[in-house]
């Protein structure tokens, strides 16, 4: 089959008109340009198109409290407090529901791929499923159901905070031991369309030791490490107070960092932090809506760009799913914090949420439009009043600085709609997300 896009961006500094994109099976085969009028049988998608975004850094059940946690004064840590009473609340058919309800508003707003940082892994108190894996297998089906391709990427969680134990609610999330966490996540199946990934939830939960556990075993696998790193000042005081280094530095002694690595939020790292991810070739998963929703910080993105590091961007808390939001935000956040403009452009902001976000998650052949590459697209059909009076040379930066979630029209997952003309293929996702998050009750 064929596509026309009447723009396309192929990874250049410009979208290129007439593109004829020829798929077979799931993957790009061909792909021509200057064609000026669509081939017979081709389906058209007019407007501007992408390759599907990839949405690196999310937690799906954070979906249910939206909008609920933004009454009085408060930090990260009361926050957090909100956050595990949503998460008490889970078990695996619930947690199915907000999932495929949560990841079909994702696609909606062009995401073809989620990175899924699971660690909400057992029953109450801890109690394992029968299948200790039913609450992975729940959000892996989950986003099978509404289209999308998903990294599970399991959190080895053991510890309350830095020699702290466990609270109640955190009980759900560990598996006693690093070696636990192994066993249990070699059984898990991921299936088409969806893939493992390892992460180390954070220096907070994972001790020195277990975190050079946890790496070695994604490494043998060759598998994505991600690790929530340095997103307040107070776990880097905590961090260096018991081990005398930073949560980089620790993760770099553990063996953690490479370029299948990436570090989640790094809103404050040192000089020596920065040159640390740089030069292991390292990704930093930038979630500005999150980051300014719990008053983290503006993390130094340009900065670690410079020093060698990619970029990518996440939804994380949910606060709201819309990655043009996520990429104009890393550029805007720091423009207010450095008085400066330009420190990152559209292209750049662009490739984090497409080529690079991808590669973190482990979808290196997503998120180009090239042949070989799987045919992931998404679709703006600047008709909008956002996008109005876009031009083909001025399209990138419209779209990064201007466009929203709603501005996509149509996103393609290995050639087939999952969203067509601004509508799911399958679900009635308004409605699931008001079934799902009502049957969770509280907020
Ligand atoms: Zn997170």
């Amino acid at each position: 089959m064929e596509f026309w896009c009447e723009y396309a961006w192929l990874g250049g500094e410009e979208v290129s008109a007439g593109v004829v994109i020829g798929v077979e099976g799931e993957r790009i085969v061909t792909v021509r340009t200057g064609v000026a009028a669509a081939p017979e049988g081709a389906v058209v998608l007019s407007g501007y198109t992408l390759p599907g975004l990839a949405n690196a850094h999310s937690h799906a059940f954070q979906r249910a409290f939206r909008g609920k946690t933004e009454v009085g004064r408060g930090t990260f840590w009361t926050w957090r407090e909100q956050m595990y009473a949503t998460a008490s609340r889970l078990d695996p058919d619930s947690y199915f529901a907000l999932a495929r309800a949560t990841f079909g508003e994702m696609a909606l707003a062009g995401v073809t791929s989620v990175g899924e940082f699971h660690y909400v892994h057992h029953g109450e108190g801890g109690t394992r499923y029968a299948d200790p894996n039913a609450m992975g297998a729940a959000v892996i089906a989950a986003a099978r159901e509404a289209g999308i391709r998903i990294t599970l990427i399991d959190a080895c969680y053991l510890h309350g905070g830095i020699g702290e134990e466990l609270n109640e609610v955190q009980r759900r999330f560990s598996d006693g031991t690093a070696e636990q966490w192994t066993r249990r996540v070699e059984a898990i199946q991921p299936g088409p369309g969806a893939r493992l990934g390892a992460a180390i939830h954070s220096v907070r939960a994972v001790a020195p030791e277990e975190a050079e556990l946890v790496a070695g075993w994604a490494r043998g696998r060759a598998l994505p490490l991600h690790a929530h790193v340095s997103e307040q000042p107070a776990e880097n005081e905590a961090c260096r107070a018991v081990y005398g280094r930073s949560p980089t530095e620790v993760l770099a002694e553990a063996g953690a960092l490479s370029d299948r690595f990436t570090a989640i939020h790094v809103t404050h790292p040192s000089e020596r932090d920065r040159a640390l991810l740089g030069e292991a070739g390292a990704c930093c998963c930038f979630c500005p809506t999150t980051e300014r929703d719990l008053a983290d910080g503006i993390g130094p993105a340009a900065l670690l760009r410079e020093a060698g590091a990619s970029c990518a961007v996440g939804s994380d808390s949910q606060a709201v799913i819309d990655l043009f939001e996520e990429c104009r935000a890393i550029e805007l956040d720091e423009r207010l914090a450095r008085l400066e403009r330009g420190n990152q452009g559209a292209v750049a902001l662009l490739r984090a949420a497409t080529a690079d976000g991808q590669r973190a998650i482990g979808w290196s052949e997503a998120g180009a439009i090239e042949p070989g590459m799987l045919a992931d697209l998404v679709n703006l059909d600047g008709g909008g009043v956002r996008l109005a009076g876009i031009t083909p040379e001025s399209a990138l930066s419209t779209i990064v600085f201007a466009a929203t979630a709603a501005d996509v029209a149509n996103v393609v997952v290995g050639g087939d709609f999952v969203v067509r003309d601004g509508r799911h293929a399958k679900l009635d996702v308004e409605e699931e997300l008001r079934r799902s998050i009502g049957g969770l009750g509280g907020g």
